[in-house]
């Protein structure tokens, strides 16, 4: 028996309406914001994420779907969606033109993590990502469309936290006072740590090992750090999404362990998914579209994790979402009547009812039974004696009322009531 792979669900029709409701709250948001839809492919050559990612981030160096496909070449099913978005952009030339663009996407992705409640192989993100500008505005801009979907979802126990990680010069500067901070301390470091030290020391501070955490308690900040112009930049977010109503709190040891981060980063986090609270993370990232081969470009953005919100949701018991209904069920009481039954439902499907009927030779009584499961609004019944008139019974679900009715005349009386 050959099952789903590890990590990976199945989204049945008895699921779906959530997704649905998330999917539409994230376009209703994203078309206020003036943001469009983009699309790109599922896969895309490897040196893409390797570059646009960073080496050294676990999401490369242990998590990416890679493989080499006939012709040779390695590709990898996209673990993310903001180096994707930037190659599209240079790829289209706006780079070179200094378009500003604002894209959403809402997409699948795939990371060979270990599974556990909220940690899937195959999931889902939604996110933006606006190019060609490095006005403070935008970065509020995200973080406040972030907020306002999960808001608009019905969730409350959520956490924004923001920090600035300043530009390049600044933070180098930044890391050698934290290398010297910990050279004492080395040999204390869990090995993932000893690691980070030489390759990305900014991403100690995101060790969940105790030893690490302890050390890292008192270590210096780069916040503290900052540049006079990234300083001036991040009051001016926090100012903006203060008075938009945004709950932010800074979070100093919030970093992006990767170099062409800049200024603002954000995360947002939920109190009712267990182990696994981020939602939301993201942030400004001016030096990837020129890492990626394109013009100085600046950019910022965010990805969300679409499980872990309907996970959050549940737990919440924030989406009470209307079951699905149909309008009308057709219940065949001559068992040869398959074919006038099945015109008459195409036809009434054709102006916009939805119909159902039953394809299993059932009983009246079962087919009744069906009607009441689909919670169908209205039950016609047709091929009793009637059907010699042109005309069959309609039975209201509501209130039980039973009327004979013109076949001709059925959509204008189904829709009437
Ligand atoms: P990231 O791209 O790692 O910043 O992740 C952005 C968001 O995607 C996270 O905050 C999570 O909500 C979600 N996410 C990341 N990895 C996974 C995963 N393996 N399974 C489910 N959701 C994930």
């Amino acid at each position: 028996m050959i099952k789903a792979i590890k990590g990976t669900k199945d989204i049945l029709p008895e699921n779906i309406g959530k997704w649905n409701f998330l999917e539409s709250v994230v376009k209703k948001i994203s078309l206020e914001f003036h943001y469009g839809e983009i699309r790109t492919p599922i896969f895309e050559e490897t040196g893409l994420f390797s570059r646009g990612i960073g080496e050294s981030s676990d999401i490369v160096s242990k998590e990416m779907y890679t493989f080499v496909d006939r012709s040779g070449t390695s590709i990898t099913l996209k673990p993310e969606m903001t180096a994707s978005v930037v190659r599209a952009y240079i790829e289209h030339s706006f780079d070179k033109q200094q378009s500003f663009k604002k894209y959403f996407y809402i997409s699948p992705m795939f990371r060979q993590e270990r599974p556990q409640a909220g940690r899937l192989r195959q999931f889902h993100q939604f996110g933006v990502e606006a190019l060609g500008s490095n006005n403070f505005t935008l970065d509020a801009e995200v973080i406040l469309m972030a907020y306002l979907i999960l808001k608009e979802m019905g969730l409350n126990n959520l956490s924004v936290k923001i920090n600035s990680l300043g530009v390049p010069e600044s933070r180098e500067n930044y890391k050698k006072i934290l290398r010297s901070f910990l050279s004492d301390k080395f040999d204390g470091l869990s090995d993932d740590s000893k690691r980070r030290y030489d390759t990305n020391i900014l991403r100690i501070f995101d060790s969940k090992d105790e030893r690490d955490i302890q050390i890292m308690e008192n270590a210096p900040h780069l916040i503290e750090y900052l540049d006079d112009d990234s300083l001036e930049h991040f009051e001016n977010v926090k100012q903006i999404l203060l008075k938009a109503g945004v709950p932010i709190e800074v979070d100093p040891i919030l970093v992006r362990g990767l170099d062409y981060y800049t200024n603002t980063t954000f995360e947002i986090t939920s109190g009712s998914v267990g182990t696994q609270t981020a939602l939301c993370g993201g942030g400004r990232y001016n030096l990837l579209v020129k890492q990626l081969g394109g013009k100085d470009i600046p950019g910022v953005g965010f990805a969300a994790g679409m499980e872990r919100i309907l996970l959050a949701c549940e737990n919440e018991n924030v989406l009470n979402l209307p079951g699905s209904t149909i309008d009308l069920y057709v219940v065949s009481i001559n068992k040869n009547f398959g074919k006038e039954i099945f015109e008459i439902v195409c036809l009434l499907r054709g102006k916009g009812l939805s119909v159902e009927m039953d394809y299993q030779n059932r009983s009246v009584k079962a087919q009744m039974r069906e009607a009441n499961r689909l919670k169908a609004s209205k039950v016609l019944m047709i091929g009793g004696d009637e059907y010699e008139r042109g005309t069959a019974i309609l039975k209201s679900m509501e209130d039980g009322e039973q009327k004979e009715i013109s076949l001709s005349k059925l959509d204008k009386i189904i829709r009437e009531g």
